[in-house]
C-alpha cells in the first residue's frame, strides 16, 4: 500500500473505499495508470452509491456504471490533479456525469447521452398484445426528430427507440403521448407472475 489517501466530504475518518480493479497498491493521481484508473474508479462508485462487488462481479454480473465511465472520468479529472492537494466537489462529477454519460435509463442501464437508444422490450399494451415502439424521428403526429437532433428529452438518435418515460415518445396505439395515453398496461395492472418485460419477437426475457 502507498501512502496516498483520499477523504470523503474532507473527513479524515472517511477515507474512500479503494476497489481493486487495476491496482493493488491502492490510488493513485496526476498520470494515466493504474492507480489512477482505481481512484476514478472509486469516486464514481462513491457517487453512484453503487455495491463494491457489483463492481467487481464483471462480465455476466449487473452492469457497473461506474466501471464503464472511470476511464473517461480519469482521463478528465484524475490524471491533471496536482501531486500535493486537491478536491473534486460533487457538482463537479455530476456536472461532467450528466454531460457525458446523462441520466441513467432503469429499463437498459445505459446513460442517455452515451447510448444510440433504448426500448430493448416491447410495449405490453392493455389489448394483451405487445406493441412494437415507435422509433424517434418516425412519430406520425409530430416532426420531432426530423432535424436530425437526438430527443429533447431521453436522447436516443434518430432511428433509434425512446428509453421508456420519455415525453417525446408516441403511442404505437392510438398515436399519442405513451407517458400521457390509456393503452400501455400499468405496473400495477401487470400480472406479477408474467414476465414483466417481453422481447420484440414477443419471446419473454
Ligand atoms: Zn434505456
Ligand atoms: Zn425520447
Ligand atoms: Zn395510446
Amino acid at each position: 500500500m502507498n501512502e496516498l489517501s483520499v477523504c470523503v466530504n474532507g473527513r479524515r475518518d472517511l477515507p474512500l473505499r479503494h476497489i481493486n480493479l487495476h491496482s493493488p497498491d491502492g490510488f493513485e493521481w496526476g498520470y494515466g495508470g493504474s492507480g489512477p484508473a482505481d481512484l476514478a474508479l472509486a469516486i464514481l462508485v462513491d457517487f453512484l452509491e453503487e455495491d463494491p462487488k457489483k463492481v467487481l462481479r464483471g462480465h455476466g454480473g449487473e452492469k457497473s456504471a461506474a466501471v464503464h465511465a472511470h476511464q473517461r472520468f480519469k482521463d478528465k479529472f484524475i490524471v491533471g490533479l496536482p501531486r500535493e492537494h486537491w478536491r473534486l466537489t460533487e457538482d463537479e462529477i455530476k456536472k461532467w456525469y450528466y454531460d457525458v454519460i446523462g441520466a441513467l435509463c432503469k429499463d437498459c442501464g445505459q446513460g442517455m447521452k452515451e447510448s444510440d437508444g433504448c426500448r430493448l422490450f416491447g410495449i405490453p399494451m392493455k389489448d394483451g398484445t405487445t406493441a412494437d415502439p415507435i422509433k424517434h424521428g418516425e412519430e406520425t403526429r409530430s416532426d420531432w426528430g426530423r432535424d436530425g437532433k437526438r430527443c429533447h428529452d431521453c436522447a436516443a438518435k434518430v432511428g433509434h427507440y425512446h428509453h421508456p418515460g420519455c415525453d417525446v415518445e408516441e403511442c404505437p396505439g392510438c398515436g399519442g403521448q405513451l407517458i400521457g395515453c390509456e393503452c400501455l398496461l400499468t405496473d400495477k395492472e401487470l400480472d406479477a407472475d408474467k414476465p414483466r418485460l417481453i422481447g420484440r419477437d414477443g419471446t419473454p426475457i
